[in-house]
């Protein structure tokens, strides 16, 4: 979005590491690492564009104003309800001290700008519907980052979608915190997938996370049914699957709810693909609990997994728990679980040979067209047509790797 906002006001969108008149470093603290990144990137764009208009935005420019303008040289620090202003910002004259705009979140409906007559879009797009949470799991600093729940207005994300779609949008993924809070004047996540199911064209609708505790399961129904634009996939984040770390984590299920919900999902809805974040190293998780996790995995349904180590931020309720985890031993569980991950995978892979799945193609490499099907399976096929964002229904002849490869039977 504020790629379009900077190319409609005349900007032309270079690569980071070209030289540029003008560096946005949009920042991230979800983690450690991803805040010791946003500095990186920052210095380094100073470094090489000393002349430029350099704006941090984002978390870390919402958490650590001081620490940003104390690095010199940068120009806009525009907390998260601000990024969104930088196009108004961008012709004020140049001052010692940054211009520093981050207001604390509000928690109330929110609108975003976006571009209605953009150029022509020929990928997969993102559709912001809410932001910031209200759980305060033990180990995360994003409610300290985006503040407290709140969910964008309703027709605003309506007339979004309607514009990404009349510019050739065929695929809209839902982003937000805690996507299952969605709710605006009693309408809910439900209601706007349904929404969004209506529009013409139609398109795919994919929901990128959601948290087992509001995932409402009327959405199985609609991802099983073929004319509906919700597509058959989740992605559901476990965490652990010992019940002594998730209450640990201030996660408010159990091991048993998150299998139990995934056991009626993949009941309810025929070939769903879910996927989950994972995390090892937590304070206090002994072999034990570590052993559940793998257990949990193995028994679900789950086809993919992000695996992640436990990384300390000193602001969260974590800091103070004992019994760390030594980096050795959660690098140890994360490439267990990692290939445990990796085995789940292939035997889903190998399931769907001799089955026709509905693929939008993105990307070519020679003759290879490459895409996601419904469910959020990579499919390639040979193919010397341009299918650039374009529906094919593909019929899965073979696994290489860990790409499905298929022929087109018919094209939308
Ligand atoms: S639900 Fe997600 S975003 Fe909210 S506090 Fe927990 S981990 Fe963080």
């Amino acid at each position: 979005m504020l790629e379009e906002q900077l190319r409609a006001a005349g900007y032309e969108i270079v690569p980071f590491g070209q030289p540029a008149e003008l560096g946005i470093i949009h920042t991230c603290v979800v983690t450690r690492e991803a805040e010791t990144k946003s500095r990186k990137y920052i210095h380094r764009f100073l470094r090489q564009n000393p002349g430029a208009v350099t704006a941090v935005i984002g978390c870390y420019a919402q958490t650590a104003a001081e620490a940003i303008a104390a690095m010199g040289g940068v120009d806009l620090v525009l907390g998260n309800d601000a990024k969104m202003l930088l196009s108004d910002y961008l012709d004020l004259p140049r001052q010692d001290a940054p211009v520093v705009l981050r207001p604390r979140p509000e928690r109330k409906t929110f609108t975003i700008r976006f571009e209605p007559d953009g150029p022509p879009l020929r990928q997969r797009v993102n559709l912001k519907i809410q932001d910031g949470c209200d759980t305060m799991c033990s180990y995360c600093y994003i409610p300290f980052a985006r503040g407290r729940s709140r969910s964008r207005d309703f027709g605003d994300i309506v007339n979004e979608a309607t514009a990404l779609v009349h510019r050739g949008a065929k695929e809209i993924v839902l982003t937000g915190v805690n996507l299952g809070d969605f709710e605006q004047d009693g309408r809910r996540l439900a209601d706007l997938v349904d929404a969004l199911s209506a529009l013409a064209p139609q398109p795919r609708v994919r929901i990128s996370s959601i948290e087992l505790t509001n995932l409402p399961e009327t959405l199985f129904e609609r991802m099983a049914d073929p004319a509906h634009a919700l597509v058959p996939h989740l992605h559901v984040p476990l965490q652990s699957g010992s019940d002594t770390v998730l209450q640990a984590m201030r996660r408010p299920y159990t091991a048993a709810d998150y299998l139990a919900l995934l056991g009626r999902a993949a009941a309810a809805v025929p070939g769903i693909g879910i996927g989950a974040d994972v995390m090892v190293g937590f304070p206090g998780e002994t072999d034990a609990d570590f052993e559940a996790t793998c257990a949990l995995v193995r028994e679900s349904p789950l086809f993919y997994l992000h695996v992640f180590q436990y990384s300390e931020r000193p602001e969260v309720a974590s800091v103070r728990l004992e019994d760390k985890v030594p980096v050795e031993t959660a690098g140890f569980r994360s490439e267990v679980l990692i290939q445990i991950g990796e085995e789940k995978k292939r035997a889903f892979l190998e399931h769907q040979i001799g089955k026709t799945l509905r693929v939008l193609f993105e990307d070519c490499e020679g003759e290879h067209w490459r895409g996601h099907a419904d469910n959020y399976l990579e499919v390639a096929v040979e193919s010397r047509e341009d299918l650039r964002n374009r529906f094919g229904r593909v019929r899965i002849n073979a696994l290489q790797g860990r790409l499905l490869f298929g022929t087109i039977e018919t094209m939308e």
